[in-house]
């Protein structure tokens, strides 16, 4: 069943078949993904 999810990063409407799928595109997560390991990492 496809359903219609906003990308949590870029905030765009996409289609997927996945509950658990995040974001629009592999760079959308990519990107997600690096600006949360950043924040994660201690200041110098
Ligand atoms: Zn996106």
């Amino acid at each position: 069943m496809k359903r219609t999810k906003k990308c949590l990063y870029c905030g765009k409407e996409f289609s997927t078949q996945s509950a658990v799928k995040k974001y629009c595109c592999i760079e959308c997560a990519e990107a997600a993904k690096q600006d949360k390991e950043e924040k994660e990492q201690p200041p110098q």
